[in-house]
């Protein structure tokens, strides 16, 4: 089986899994996460199936139009002049539960750092 019939992220790019898409651009995709951890929680996920970051490190143009789609969706949301922050996890440590790279786009709140 290919990632795109069993990776819940690939069924939302081909619009087989519902999701409220908020933007998009010919690399990736924005939608809004399903249990949301801020006032403002997005998605963005590159539209080819990567597993991480880690398996993005030698695709700088894809991994550029997922984080300039992270910026759009910022400021489309109005969080982009109050502050926000965007995260990806990787792997186990990383706390990575969806094996599709994916921002989160989170704002509307402050956040404390370190995280823990
Ligand atoms: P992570 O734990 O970093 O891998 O993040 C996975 C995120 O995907 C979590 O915040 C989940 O709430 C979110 N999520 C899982 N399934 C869906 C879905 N069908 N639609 C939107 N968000 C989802």
């Amino acid at each position: 089986m290919t990632p795109s019939n069993t990776c819940i992220f690939c069924r939302i790019v081909d619009g087989s899994i519902p999701a409220t898409i908020v933007a998009e651009n010919s690399h990736a995709v924005a939608f809004r996460d399903l249990h949301p951890q801020a006032p403002v929680h997005v998605l963005v996920i590159p539209r080819r199936h990567l597993d991480s970051l880690d398996a993005g490190r030698d695709e700088p143009e894809l991994l550029g139009a997922v984080l300039a789609l992270a910026a759009e969706v910022a400021r489309k949301e109005q969080i982009a002049d109050t502050g926000y922050r965007v995260v990806t996890n990787i792997g186990a440590d990383g706390g990575q539960t969806v094996g599709h790279l994916h921002l989160h786009v989170l704002g509307g709140r402050s956040f404390a750092w370190p995280p823990g």
